[in-house]
């Protein structure tokens, strides 16, 4: 049987691929800190014998017992609000986790996987956003710890690779929400249910006509997939294309809640990406791979999941 190590495993992508995995058989070793991660992400899990948990900040040596086939590195802060929170936690989980996650890889002789993003691109003067453009970082900003990260990440993947022979792949997440992500996490799918769902103020950073691209969870994970079992070693986005503003995605949102929340506006964080939107013509053509559910949808099914945390955080 293969066997996948996770790490951040019980985040909200983590959880997710975690699940997914194991759902194609595959048995997973889930690393995790519980940073911002959470165990509940992962409760259903526990008592299945193609799971297992290990307890471990990944910026220190990863040692795991037998066969490995696959290193998925996904631990990392990634809401801004975290990182703005943990900013060296973020910088150390980028650049030394990513170090032992590939080290591990190598010594294991397994496939790597890193979770880029979109980040890369920064407030990107090319739009939308191919793999070839190079981005556009403020290196010393306030976003610059998980840019900045992220794109060491990928140089540090793509060198163990060159020099090391490690396969590996990248893929740049976009915008991705879905069932698990915390209500409280600062991103704004989340914030504006929470909002919506008590009927407080929706704050809408700057005049909310930045823009933004939103996958949800199950197609991004689907995605994710169809990269790491192809033969692909450069980066690849995967989002979903429909681009939408900030502005209309908390109308959307007020809307689908049924809920009597007014917009209100606050100041736009520094090096706010003005525009976000992926171009996936290689994840097309290379991996068959496009988006299949629709926003609203997602919304609905993301909205379901959220009026649950509110009741059980109630109790
Ligand atoms: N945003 C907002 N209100 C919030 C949270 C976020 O208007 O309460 C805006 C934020 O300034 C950005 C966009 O929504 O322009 C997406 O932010 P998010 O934190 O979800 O992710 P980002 O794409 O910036 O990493």
């Amino acid at each position: 049987m293969q066997t996948a190590v996770v790490t951040g495993g019980s985040g909200f992508l983590g959880s997710h691929l975690c699940d997914k995995l194991i759902s194609n058989n595959i048995s997973v070793i889930c690393i995790d800190n519980l940073l911002t991660g959470s165990l509940d992400n992962i409760q259903h899990l526990f008592g299945n014998p193609l799971f297992r948990y290990i307890k471990h900040d990944i910026t220190n040596f990863i040692h795991v017992p037998g066969r490995v086939d696959f290193v998925l590195h996904f631990a990392s802060p990634a809401s801004p609000l975290d990182y703005h929170q943990l900013p060296i936690e973020t910088l150390k989980v980028g650049s030394m986790g990513t170090h032992k996650a590939l080290g591990l890889a190598k010594e294991k002789k397994a496939r790597f996987l890193l979770a880029s993003t979109s980040e890369v691109y920064g407030d990107p003067l090319e739009h939308p956003q191919k793999e070839n453009y190079w981005g556009n970082v403020n290196p010393i900003g306030p976003r610059g710890v998980y840019d900045e990260a992220k794109r060491f990440a990928e140089a540090l993947t793509m060198a163990y690779q060159r020099y090391h022979g490690v396969s590996t792949r990248i893929v740049r997440i976009f915008n991705t929400f879905g069932p698990r992500m915390r209500l409280n996490d600062g991103r704004a799918i989340p914030a504006f249910f929470d909002q919506a769902l008590k009927n407080k103020p929706i704050t809408v950073f700057g005049d909310g006509s930045q823009t933004r691209s939103f996958i949800y969870v199950d197609d991004e994970i689907d995605g994710i997939l169809k990269l790491l079992f192809s033969n692909e070693n450069e980066p690849v986005n995967i989002g979903n294309p429909e681009e939408i503003t900030i502005k209309q995605i908390a109308e959307e949102i007020i809307k689908i809640s049924e809920s009597g929340s007014k917009i209100i506006y606050e100041v736009l964080p520094v090096d706010d990406p003005k525009v976000r939107q992926p171009d996936i013509t290689k994840a097309k053509t290379i991996l068959g791979w496009e988006p299949k559910i629709n926003r609203l949808d997602g919304l609905r099914r993301t909205m379901e999941y959220f009026k649950e945390k509110i009741l059980i955080d109630k109790k």
